[in-house]
């Protein structure tokens, strides 16, 4: 353990402060809470604020300034890869906090801080409305969001931060505000992949999109056929219409059903298709696909929550995960040939490679608009090593890294920082490019102490000027925090 020792008077303080639980160990609920999502992360704190509003984040933060040598992790959903909605000392758990109100009228989502891409999907789906997110339900929409967020619907309608309106914050001082495009712009920009380094969001006010009944599902082939599977998908990508989700994988085909018996297990690469257009619309961008004689075409019309949920039983909680991503502007024939051989060899059947396209509406935006980096990147990649054993987890660690080392070459330097585990400075460095100067600035603003450190952390720097008179407005309007 790294963090000092929260006494039990320190508790009875943090109790009296909140309206919500505050859990530790030997509680009944305790073993229930206090694990995140990845079962390879064994850190467990001593004590878990469960907070229900803003005022409860707002006295959790008071509180915690006032401990020294106690780290302090904020979860949102806890299913970051590398654990960061996890510590040995104190968690912000604003998992209560899950509450959502959809205006349909100017389709907008009041999402609660805690809240996970199912909640969103079930209270936007209800009025035929949602908005690009993950592709599990159980992810949480803070940590997810804060990365930049892409899903099944990125390429009609961007990534998760391109449609964040407004967002309510609990900052390092436990003050709170709220951030838009014209109140605090830097924070605003920041907090559009920046991750957890800048404040606590209670509530973001996402844009909404119409998005009933989408045609989706799998069209899957051998596993030997992945390096022509992959480079027909590279070709085809860039004249698919932005209604058509379609992000490639390497797999294992689960062990029930729907699928067929004689499939069970048995590793194959395809593409899963999302169609987002008109009813019936799917058929001719799909016949390539059916044309080249797949084991399984099992895309079909369904609401998009249905959909957006269809992975959650295959990838629930208490499985081993290590993963590691990268962007990639292009796929060489080299890498193909990486891909080939290291599917072949997935460790597990839970194993996965996903290559989602994050091109169409995402490159939309220009690449200095957000803080997110990798706008002319067309790919992110996601190499997951997964099994419910711990004995697994050398396995998947050492396949996921000699994969991963092996492609790195061929990418764009930076990889997607909710892909992450923790993998250095100059990893963080890497992802956010040129663009971590500023970070590091509007950091030194927002949370000079590095309070919100565990995360892949931008630290606060005063000694960088920038140019611009947005950074210098916020450099006043921070002064003194
Ligand atoms: C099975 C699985 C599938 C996934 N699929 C996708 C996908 O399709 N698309 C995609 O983009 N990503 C995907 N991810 C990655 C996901 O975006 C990250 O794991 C993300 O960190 C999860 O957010 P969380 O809130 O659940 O995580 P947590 O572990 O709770 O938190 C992660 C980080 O975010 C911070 N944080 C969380 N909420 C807040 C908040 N409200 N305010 C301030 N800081 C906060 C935490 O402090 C921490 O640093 C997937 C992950 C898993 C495990």
């Amino acid at each position: 353990m790294t963090s000092a020792a929260i006494s039990p008077t320190a508790v009875a303080e943090l109790r009296a402060a909140l309206r919500g639980p505050v859990v530790v160990p030997g509680d009944p609920t305790y073993d229930e809470v206090a694990p995140v999502h990845n079962a390879a992360i064994t850190t467990r704190p001593q004590a878990i604020a469960r907070c229900v509003d803003a005022a409860d984040v707002m006295a959790a933060v008071t509180f915690a300034r006032g401990l020294d040598g106690v780290d302090v992790a904020v979860r949102g959903g806890g299913h970051n890869g590398a654990g960061l909605g996890a510590s040995d000392g104190l968690v912000i758990d604003l998992g209560l906090i899950s509450g959502i109100r959809i205006d349909p009228a100017a389709r907008l989502a009041y999402v609660g801080g805690g809240a996970t891409v199912a909640d969103l999907d079930h209270a936007a789906g209800a009025f035929g409305l949602a908005t690009p997110a993950g592709i599990i339900g159980t992810t949480g929409i803070g940590g997810l969001t804060l990365g930049g967020g892409h899903g099944h619907l990125s390429r009609k309608y961007g990534l998760t931060i391109d449609n964040l309106v407004a967002a309510d914050v609990v900052l390092a001082d436990a003050s709170f505000l709220t951030t838009d495009a014209g109140r605090e712009p830097d924070l605003f920009w920041a907090l559009r992949g920046g991750g957890g380094n800048f404040g606590i969001v209670t509530e973001f006010v996402l844009r909404l999109h119409p998005v009933g009944v989408v045609a989706a599902g799998p069209t899957l082939y051998p596993i030997e056929r992945t390096e022509e599977i992959l480079q027909w998908y590279r070709e085809l990508l860039p004249i698919l219409p932005r209604e058509m989700g379609a992000f490639f994988a390497t797999m294992s085909v689960p062990p029930a059903d729907p699928f067929p018996a004689e499939l069970h297990l048995k590793k194959v690469c395809g593409v899963a298709w999302c169609w987002a257009g008109e009813s019936g619309g799917a058929d001719e961008h799909l016949a390539e696909a059916r044309a080249m004689n797949p084991l399984l075409d099992g895309v079909a019309e369904m609401p998009y929550p249905v959909w957006n949920s269809a992975f959650d039983a295959l990838y629930g909680p208490g499985d081993q995960w290590y993963w590691r991503g990268d962007f990639l502007r292009d796929i060489p024939d080299e890498a193909v040939a990486v891909h080939d051989e290291y599917s072949r060899r997935l460790p597990t059947w839970k194993s996965t490679m996903h290559l989602y396209s994050i091109d169409g509406a995402v490159h939309d935006v220009g690449p200095d608009e957000t803080a997110w980096a990798y706008r002319d990147a067309t790919y992110s990649e996601v190499i997951a090593g997964v099994d419910p054993d711990p004995v697994s987890l050398p396995a998947l660690r050492d396949w996921c890294v000699s994969y991963w080392e092996a492609q790195h070459p061929y990418s764009a330097g930076g990889g997607y920082v909710n892909f992450m585990m923790n993998e250095g400075q100059d990893r963080v460095r890497a992802t956010y490019g040129s663009h971590y100067d500023r970070l590091a600035v509007i950091k030194a603003m927002y949370d000079p102490n590095n309070f919100f450190h565990v995360n892949q952390n931008i630290e606060p720097d005063r000694s960088i000027t920038l140019p611009g008179p947005r950074v210098s407005a916020a450099q006043r309007q921070g002064a003194g925090r």
